[in-house]
């Protein structure tokens, strides 16, 4: 394999419920690791699922049409201005498939979403990722002296960020931004958008974007708010057809599969299904944020379907003994981040199965 390949991490994907309950033997199993909607698709959307798998002996449209249309629609972008993806993971490989090249700096946070470090790296570019602040907050200072040292091929982090949750304000964004060189790729990663559009603290990207003459994508994905996960599909809005037509280069032709367009589709056109389920998963985010912290946690404010917090203890080891409860979470492995823990918010009985194992076996100090 090329040098960059053999250094690569490994993405860790979490483990699935089969697999905890192979190892384990425990049937019900609480899955908090991959920030899942467990309300799940549009019932709408559900009601066509048989029509849309007789057509499956047909090629997907490999131009996603009726689905960037649809998108277009409720973004005001057009649809030569998007891009869709096997998820929104594979927008960012493509991304760094098409624009970064051996030694290309990037600049994103740390934590960040693993995928924001790997496939830059396995282009042979230099990721520099700026931790965030003691309180859980983006750096913005540290960003700001990143972002200004030098040639910049691509800022590219998620707002509400992953792991953390936190949210940069649309002041703090648009400086950072303006404070790049004029040719650096912006790229705003919001999987976790349709959580945090309601709050007031939310930077709307696509109007401050809109008004910068610079390259720029905003991803988003139907794995989250949408309860599509298991379909893969996400897509880019970007700044201009020139980007979209560089990034189609990249693509696989029939990247998205038949079904997920078409289910993708139809779930947009039904917004109140995902909008009670983000309420709901709001609503229950406020209260699981309490219960940890009624147990002497810090727990950073999140703006998303997840909640980062810091044991105080290995997060790996306490994680292990969680999946011997049946209940699986996520781990941070980074340097400094050791002790801290992401967990989905999902409906009330996960929460109160999670905050159950966690008294069981939380070391008894903390
Ligand atoms: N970006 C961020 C910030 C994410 O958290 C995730 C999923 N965990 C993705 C992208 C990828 O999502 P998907 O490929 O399912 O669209």
């Amino acid at each position: 394999a090329r040098a960059e390949v053999r250094q690569l991490p490994v993405y860790n994907a979490g483990l699935s419920e089969n697999a905890v309950r192979a190892k384990y033997g425990i049937p019900r199993i609480t899955k908090l690791g991959s920030n899942e909607n467990p309300y799940g698709p549009s019932p709408v959307a559900l009601d066509h699922w048989t029509g849309i798998a007789s057509s499956l002996f047909r090629y997907p449209d490999a131009s996603a049409e009726d689905l960037r249309e649809e998108l277009s629609r409720q973004t005001g972008i057009d649809t030569d201005r998007i891009v869709i993806g096997n998820g929104s993971e594979q927008i960012i490989r493509m991304i760094c498939e098409a624009f970064l090249s051996p030694g290309d700096r990037l600049v994103t946070v740390l934590p960040s979403f693993g995928l924001h470090l790997i496939w830059p790296q396995m282009m042979g570019a230099r990721a520099e990722a700026i931790p965030m602040t003691a309180d859980a907050r983006f750096d913005l200072p540290r960003l700001h002296q990143a972002v200004t040292s030098g040639p910049l091929k691509i800022l590219m982090f998620s707002n509400p960020s992953n792991p953390v949750g936190c949210l940069m304000t649309s002041d703090a964004m648009q400086n950072l931004i303006e404070a790049c060189p004029a040719d650096t790729l912006i790229v705003i990663d919001e999987a976790y958008w349709e959580y945090a559009r309601s709050s007031p603290d939310y930077a709307d990207s696509l109007t401050i974007l809109k008004n910068q003459s610079r390259p720029w994508m905003v991803l988003r994905t139907f794995s989250k708010a949408y309860g599509l996960a298991g379909l893969r599909v996400g897509y880019a809005l970007t700044s201009d057809p020139g980007l979209t037509a560089v990034m189609t280069r990249v693509r696989d032709p029939f990247n998205s599969n038949s079904a997920a367009l078409e289910m993708a589709r139809l779930s947009l056109l039904d917004q109140e299904h995902m909008h009670k389920t983000v309420d709901a998963t709001l609503a229950e985010g406020k209260a699981l944020k309490a219960a940890l912290e009624e147990r002497g946690y810090f727990v950073a404010r999140s703006f998303a379907n997840f909640l980062f917090f810091n044991s105080r203890e290995s997060a790996s080891a306490l994680t292990e003994r969680l999946l011997e409860q049946g209940v699986i979470v996520k781990p941070w492995k980074e340097k400094g981040y050791e002790t801290w823990i992401r967990v989905s918010i999902a409906r009330p009985e996960d929460s109160q199965a999670f905050l159950a194992a966690l008294d069981r076996v939380r070391q008894p100090s903390h």
